[in-house]
């Protein structure tokens, strides 16, 4: 496989099976096994890119694309090995178009760098979802975080793709116009698809202006559902707001002592505004109003660049806090969606589990959008706890949905969450599968993913 594989990409640096090399793709952060793939190939261009997948349709290799590796369920696990193909040499911004609010970007550019070439033209591409994630990976798991509350999801903000099909073909859907009836709308069914209909080669995005003035406050609650309650007050306002995010008490206190802070561990709100400057500062006035209604301890507001990034940096800091809280334990993230008038009732219901269960957790939402993560820590050689995460797991998303809510609200089904998707879209599987076969025959893209077999 890899001397065919030389012959395409003709450079022995891009074809790797270097242990090293294999073992980073084979893994990921999270609870799953890994699994390596054969080998590592680091397309530079889409012609590449068609020359591996017309081989591996062929030869029927399993061919499973790679970004930053940040996804968080399994996804990138060639768990049938095969190639695993690395996008992020694909790594130029082909095209700023600041008169058209666009920019055109390889698969493998982050979001950061993405954000560098625009930002002097005083636009930015929004959607963060922490990790410095590649635009393919983005558009593949329909990512979104912080700022989705004001700017959508990845898929919101995706005008256009070029898309590799599993047998070499080059498609490009959507176009450079802000909207379009034309045809099925196959842009957002390659949004979100893990890799598994396609390999994304280039991403046309959506640019938004950078605001006059941005203001951050940071508000603790006496009890998570207060908190919830005001960012859905927050929200439902129609105010200003480009982020709602919530973090429970137990997460500040790993955030205390992962960085020798003295945060309040109480439920914290992170809230942050932009717009004009008078509306933004009479949106922060409702806000402090609504906090006040909801028996807030404490709130404090920033404005400018620096003090900002110290208000929120318990925030940034949440996930590998939490990572370095628990040590020696395995850990599993959730990631429900539910209406945000649900979302209260919904942490109340997760609260009362954990504890009836006795898991050590923790609760982190993006809050203004009814987006929550019950993360486990636990140990993975404790058949009792290992099954006793699974049944709190089951009966979370149970609750989810049983609100008319998401089994997964931003993270994707990958090898996690196949039973969840069964479990909510059931009904849809033989559509999936059918439109699957139609784009892989030879299920070469990502195969166990997404999915149950078929
Ligand atoms: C600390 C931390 C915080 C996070 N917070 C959030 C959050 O708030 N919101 C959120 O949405 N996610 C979050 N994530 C998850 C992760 O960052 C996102 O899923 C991200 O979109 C993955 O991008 P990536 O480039 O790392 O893709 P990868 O992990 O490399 O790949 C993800 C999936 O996309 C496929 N893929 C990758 N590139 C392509 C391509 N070019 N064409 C086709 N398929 C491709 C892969 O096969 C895989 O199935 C977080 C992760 C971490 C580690």
């Amino acid at each position: 496989m890899r001397d065919a594989l030389l012959e395409l990409i003709g450079d022995e640096a891009r074809v790797s099976v270097s242990p090293s090399v294999l073992d980073q793709h084979g893994s990921d952060f999270t609870h799953h096994r890994p699994h390596a793939p054969d080998v590592v190939v680091f397309p530079e261009s889409t012609d590449e890119v068609a020359a591996v997948l017309r081989y591996a349709n062929a030869e029927r290799i399993p061919v499973v694309p790679y970004g930053a590796g940040s996804s968080l369920e399994g996804h990138t696990i060639p768990v049938r090995g095969g190639i695993s193909l690395d996008l992020t040499r694909m790594d130029r911004v082909v095209d700023v178009r600041p008169q058209d609010l666009l920019a055109i970007a390889e698969a493998g550019v982050t979001r950061t760098a993405l954000n560098a070439k625009t930002q002097p033209h005083g636009l930015f591409f929004p959607v963060d979802p922490g990790a410095d994630a590649t635009l393919g990976g983005m558009a593949a798991t329909n990512a979104s975080g912080t700022t989705s509350v004001r700017y959508g999801s990845t898929r919101a903000n995706v005008l256009a793709l070029e898309v590799v099909l599993a047998d070499g073909t080059v498609v490009h859907t959507g176009s450079r116009a802000r909207k379009t009836s034309a045809g099925y709308d196959l842009t957002s069914l390659f949004i979100g698809s893990e890799g598994t209909l396609g390999v994304i080669t280039q991403v046309t995005v959506r640019l938004h202006g950078i605001a006059e003035l941005a203001i951050s406050a940071r508000i603790t609650f006496p009890d998570l559902e207060a908190a919830c309650r005001t960012a859905v007050a927050i929200v439902g306002g129609g105010l200003t707001a480009a982020r709602v995010e919530l973090l429970d008490e137990r997460t500040l206190r790993a955030i205390n002592a992962y960085k020798e802070t003295s945060y309040l561990e109480a439920p914290t709100l992170f809230v942050e505004l932009t717009g004009a400057e008078a509306a933004v500062l009479g949106d922060l006035e409702l806000v402090q109003l609504a906090a006040e209604g909801e028996g807030a301890l404490t709130f404090d507001s920033e404005r400018g660049t620096d003090a900002q990034l110290a208000l929120w940096e318990a925030r940034h800091h949440a996930a590998f806090a939490l990572l370095a809280a628990f040590p020696d334990k395995a850990r599993r993230t959730s990631d429900m969606c539910v209406p945000i008038s649900e979302l209260p009732g919904a942490i109340r219901h997760a609260q009362e589990l954990m504890s009836a269960n006795g898991l050590e957790f923790t609760v982190l939402a993006h809050a203004g959008d009814g987006n929550y993560h019950v993360g486990f820590a636990f140990d993975e050689d404790d058949p009792a706890q290992r099954a006793a995460v699974q049944t709190t797991n089951d009966a979370l998303v149970e609750y989810a949905l049983s609100v008319g809510g998401t089994c997964s609200g931003e993270h994707g089904i990958g090898l996690g969450k196949i039973g969840y998707l069964q479990r909510e879209h059931g009904d849809l599987l033989p559509l999936m599968q059918g439109i699957k076969r139609q784009l892989d025959p030879n299920g070469i893209l990502n195969p166990g993913k997404v999915l149950p077999p078929d």
